[in-house]
């Protein structure tokens, strides 16, 4: 564990098996209150860990908050056992209700993951949705929490953090900016190597990689010295790593008008597969099923977004999404 800041620490907590590694979780030690940010994996080590933390700065349970920045389950994995230990927990209403909405096995949401698959043509590849990581990683119980709402502040010790919105990298994404300390604890928007995934949520959602790029210009203006993410290095130049992100996502989008403009029209599922991918493998069909999923949820939201600033058209024929060029 180090501090970071003052009265602000981070230790890194292991993600096993996952291409993140670990996350960066932050402790802000207050006199009155303190508060911990996001939990990591729903693991017994990382559960030892964390209680380590806890007696290392005597930390209390009751006057101690849990930030939850967005759903994703190694940002939210411990969440139950903090509130039976009894944490309040502050979480935005948006990320919150559907994480919520992840626990039973037979909740909607995934019927709606299953139909998007096949309206991707992922039908072709046979995906179960037990492969699925959001499916496979869900929380075991829902949590109550207090809504964190952009625009009010929570206050830690010498710190007041406004709750700001982030959302892209999930509906609801939110971080904590301290302006006198030009602090941002930003979750997953922003990361050091790693391209924050950018997916689908769905048409409710609308142009989810338009509303990121968005976010993203928010962030650029905002005054920052110190950016917490949580994945690897800290970032230093926070507005160098935008523009690093908003050329990669350039990038991609010429890939996908370019893979549209060499048929009629294309599936999500066809154009994903002939985007470059980072991941170690021959091709497709060596992807394994998880990736699969992440693939073609990134190559979706960017077809969304090239739809939404009118280089492509969309049609739907025999339950299958079509893109074309414009
Ligand atoms: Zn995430």
């Amino acid at each position: 564990m180090q501090e970071v800041y003052k009265n602000i620490y981070l230790k890194e907590l292991a993600l096993p098996n996952n291409p993140l590694r670990s996350l960066n979780f932050y402790i802000v030690k207050g006199e009155d209150r303190s508060m911990i940010i996001d939990t990591g994996f729903n693991l017994e080590e990382t559960k030892q860990e964390i209680l380590d933390v806890f007696r290392e700065l005597d930390l209390k349970p009751e006057n101690t908050i849990l930030f939850l920045t967005h759903l994703h389950s190694d940002h939210t994995g411990l969440a139950a056992y903090f509130q039976d230990m009894g944490l309040e927990i502050y979480m935005s209403e948006k990320d919150g209700t559907l994480m919520n909405n992840s626990v039973a096995q037979d909740n909607p949401r995934w019927e709606h993951i299953v139909e998007f698959g096949r309206l991707q043509g992922l039908h072709v590849d046979q995906l179960e949705i037990g492969d699925h990581p959001g499916f496979k990683f869900r929380p075991s119980a829902p949590i109550r929490f207090t809504n964190a709402v952009p625009g009010e502040f929570l206050s830690v010790g010498e710190y007041n953090f406004e709750i700001v919105d982030l959302k892209g990298h999930t509906p609801g994404i939110v971080g904590l900016y301290e302006r006198d300390h030009k602090i941002l604890f930003c979750g997953d928007h922003i990361l050091g190597k790693i391209t924050p995934n950018i997916t689908f949520w769905g048409f409710e959602y609308g142009d989810i990689l338009g509303t990121y790029l968005e976010s993203l210009a928010r962030t650029y203006d905002m005054d920052i010295d110190h950016l917490f993410s949580s994945h690897r290095f800290l970032v230093e130049d926070h507005r160098k790593r935008i523009e690093e992100l908003y050329a990669h996502h350039e990038h991609r989008l010429d890939e996908a008008r370019d893979i549209l403009k060499r048929a009629d029209r294309t599936t999500v599922r066809d154009v994903a597969r002939q985007l470059q991918w980072d991941i170690r493998s021959r091709g497709w069909d060596d992807f394994p099923a998880s990736q699969k999923w992440f693939a073609v949820g990134e190559a979706h939201s960017h077809l969304e977004h090239l739809r939404a600033i009118g280089d492509a058209e969309m049609e739907e024929e025999d339950g299958i999404l079509y893109y074309k060029s414009v």
